[in-house]
């Protein structure tokens, strides 16, 4: 399997660019998010690094080599795409050595390597069966099959599960997620759902606008998000933001917000004018010692927890409680912020501050 370099790769159609020096790099093994709301670049930069698409600048290296201008047939990867395209007049078996036969592979390697692959996605009981009156799920598993089949480098998968119910697309991520476990495969797979991004993937590259705003863990990019967008595109409900004028300095740890003290992460950096706080619903704590007040608005009951919605003098902001905590629409009650937790943000930049909780994650994305 294989590492996945790219560098300052960019994209133009036109005058328009749709993906603007994206550099981050995929290890060998790594299930591989590409996340972004629609129109943000991410198929288009899937498509580069298959060699669907040529980059208009930028190297994309598999295992070392730059393989920015080469067709994708020479790229040694598979492409899982959203609609499966099986043969129909080709029963499963035939589907999936498909490849395979084409190269010329003599026959009784196809057997052995079909049976193998079969086996991995548990339809072996199936092999001589038409295509056509198929579930969804398992002609879902023989396009992989045949994906799987020629043992390639890396995995590309553009939305595989969109086209599926809720339910079902759940049962697939986790089967996609075991099987590229089991295969030790490298698979970049693209999303615009922040969910299943943030399950299945072991990194994620957040984009916007073709422009790259984070890349990382999930649980980093989660709890320390670079940007603006990416604090309100990841999270359900997403993190608060308090907007306010105002003036930080490097090695504060304190900030006055509507006269009440908030605590906050060493700052690394100070700024002055358009801010905002960054706050995590699960980070929002009732606390009746604090001077800074919201009125509960409403109340929103999930079982083992509560999105709690609050007007503060910065506006509207939700908390996440547990399910037995007294919450009554109208009250108005102290708030207080984990102080470990927070994020501040320039407004104008839309760039996270450096701060004592923020600066590792920073540093590497
Ligand atoms: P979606 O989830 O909707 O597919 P995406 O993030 O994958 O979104 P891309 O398909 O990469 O986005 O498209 C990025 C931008 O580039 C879009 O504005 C799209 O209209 C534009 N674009 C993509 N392909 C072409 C093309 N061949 N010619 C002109 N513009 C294109």
């Amino acid at each position: 399997m294989a590492q996945i370099r790219i560098e300052n790769l960019r994209k133009e159609f036109g005058s328009f660019t749709a993906v603007q020096a994206s550099t981050f790099t995929v290890e060998d093994g790594e299930f591989f998010m590409l996340l972004g709301p629609s129109g943000c670049g991410k198929t288009t930069t899937l498509r580069m690094m298959a060699g669907l698409e040529l980059p208009t600048s930028g190297t994309i290296h598999i295992d070392g080599e730059e393989v920015a201008q080469k067709p994708a047939s020479q790229r040694d990867i598979a492409f899982v795409f959203q609609m499966f395209a099986l043969y129909p007049h080709m029963n499963v078996g035939k589907n999936i050595s498909y490849p395979l036969r084409a190269q010329g592979v003599p026959k009784p390697e196809i057997q052995a390597r079909v049976m193998e692959v079969a086996k991995i996605l548990g339809i072996e009981n199936i092999l001589d069966k038409p295509v056509g009156g198929l579930s969804g799920g398992d002609r879902q598993r023989v396009a992989l099959g045949r994906a799987i089949v020629r043992r390639p480098k890396a995995f590309f998968m553009d939305e595989p599960l969109g086209a599926l119910d809720a339910g079902f697309r759940e049962h697939m991520a986790e089967e996609l997620r075991a099987l590229h476990d089991r295969m030790g495969a490298t698979t970049v797979y693209v999303t615009h759902d922040q969910l299943e991004a943030m399950q299945m993937g072991d990194k994620i590259v957040v984009m916007n606008h073709g422009v790259v705003e984070q890349f990382g863990v999930p649980q980093d990019i989660y709890d320390w998000p670079a940007t603006l967008f990416v604090a309100s595109f990841i999270g359900s409900p997403p993190m608060n933001v308090l907007r306010f004028e105002g003036s930080l300095a490097a090695g504060d740890r304190q900030l006055v917000l509507a006269d009440a003290r908030i605590d906050l992460p060493e700052l690394r950096e100070g700024l002055q004018g358009g801010l905002a706080l960054g706050v995590r619903p699960e980070n929002v704590l009732f606390d009746d010692t604090s001077a800074y007040r919201g009125r509960i608005t409403a109340t929103e009951y999930l079982g083992t927890t509560q999105i709690v919605t609050l007007a503060t003098p910065h506006g509207e902001i939700k908390a996440r409680l547990a399910a037995s905590a007294p919450a009554k629409a109208g009250d108005t009650v102290g708030l207080r912020f984990d102080a470990r937790k927070l994020t501040l943000f320039g407004t104008e930049t839309g760039r996270a501050l450096r701060s004592a909780g923020n600066e590792k994650v920073l540093a590497h994305g």
